[in-house]
């Protein structure tokens, strides 16, 4: 089997604006990415490129323009060999344009076997609960109350995105342990707000509060500070969602001791193929590795194959109060009981809405 062409067509992908603690903003009108990776035998492989803050017209050109030479004429079946090929390219193009491609052969290896992406990477469990990750608001009630609306649901999880101001921050982190009471796991992440002493403040006070884990307090390269912050707290720490080197910058956070668990996603971390390397070296050290969300739906679909392909990632990210993970399919992820199961169809399983998609339909570039 050989590949044959690779193109991305671009799609008009809107949705509501949404900000985090930084004020960055995600959402409004962005393009939407659909690769196609063709093959000679007709078998083709697919993958979202883009997410609601970065559209996928920021990497499209360089995936035609350097991935596509070198991986036409290969047999999509040598994902390996593939992919570190196309993790030399990390220096030209993105993270997200590598895993875009990867998850392409891992679609297309699936099809191929007409088995899902999880059952030939070794099916570990068939289930896993989702966490409501929040976006930001403007007070404490308010993250409260949406909380409520979870745990009234029947959801066991939930993580908060909070203001980055960290005397606030405790504010709001008591305000929803108080709403939710002592039964539902809370998690915060702090997006890389603090200074070492705030983070051990904030840290402190959510032990406290006996939440569950406590996500980016620093800056993602402060090895240095992490390790000091690790010393000293007794709360699980959870960083390297954008560690440099991805996957090969894993080994230090280990040895320095500076994180508790593993984290990546297929687009942050460079596709599949890294990402359940990133889980299998968190647990050969006995570490839990937690899958940051994808930005788009068929990378959360990527996501979730790995999820269920690994033994040590607990949970499954979902972020419901902005929609903005979810464009594109005919049917998405099924959230609503708080728990996601195993996909059953081959590849990736999940079938594109290309009838909305055209609908805005903006270029193709091949
Ligand atoms: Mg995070």
């Amino acid at each position: 089997m050989k590949i044959t062409n690779v193109k991305v067509e671009l799609f008009d992908w809107k949705t509501e604006p949404w900000k985090t603690n930084d004020h960055t903003q995600f959402g409004n009108t962005v393009q939407l990415g659909v690769v196609t990776v063709e093959t000679d035998e007709g078998i083709s492989g697919n993958s979202f490129l883009g997410s609601s803050r970065v559209g996928a017209d920021h990497h499209a050109p360089g995936l035609i323009e350097f991935i596509k030479p070198i991986i036409l004429g290969r047999n999509p079946q040598d994902i390996g060999a593939i992919w570190s090929d196309l993790w030399k390219m990390n220096r030209s193009v993105s993270t997200y344009v590598i895993g875009a491609i990867d998850i392409c052969l891992w679609d297309i290896n699936g099809k191929i076997a007409n088995q899902p992406i999880h059952r030939l990477l070794g099916t570990c469990k068939e289930s896993v609960p989702v966490y409501s990750s929040t976006a930001f608001h403007e007070t404490k009630e308010q993250y409260a109350e949406e909380a409520l609306i979870f745990k009234n649901k029947g959801w066991t999880a939930h993580k908060i995105h909070p203001h980055g101001n960290p005397a606030y921050d405790i504010e709001i982190c008591k305000a929803v342990r108080d709403a939710v009471g002592d039964d539902m796991k809370l998690m915060l992440d702090s997006m890389w707000s603090y200074q070492y002493e705030d983070a051990m403040r904030v840290g402190r006070a959510i032990e406290d509060l006996s939440f569950y884990w406590y996500e980016d307090p620093l800056v993602e390269e402060d090895i240095y500070n992490y390790k000091k912050l690790h010393q000293k707290l007794d709360i699980p720490i959870m960083s390297t969602e954008y560690a440099p080197g991805r996957f090969y910058g894993m080994a230090e956070w280990i040895t320095e001791y500076a994180t508790d668990f593993l984290r990546g996603d297929v687009a942050v971390t460079g596709g599949i193929t890294p990402m359940v390397r990133l889980a299998n070296l968190a647990e050969g050290f006995n570490m839990k590795c937690e899958i940051h969300h994808g930005g788009n739906s068929l990378n959360n679909v990527a996501n979730l194959h790995i999820t269920m392909a690994v033994p040590n990632c607990e949970f499954f990210e979902f972020f419901p109060c902005t929609g903005a993970n979810m464009f594109g399919l005919v049917e998405d992820i099924n959230f609503d009981n708080g728990y996601v199961t195993a996909p059953t169809k081959p590849g990736l399983g999940y079938e594109i809405d290309w009838d909305l998609l055209r609908k805005g339909h903006t270029a193709t570039l091949e």
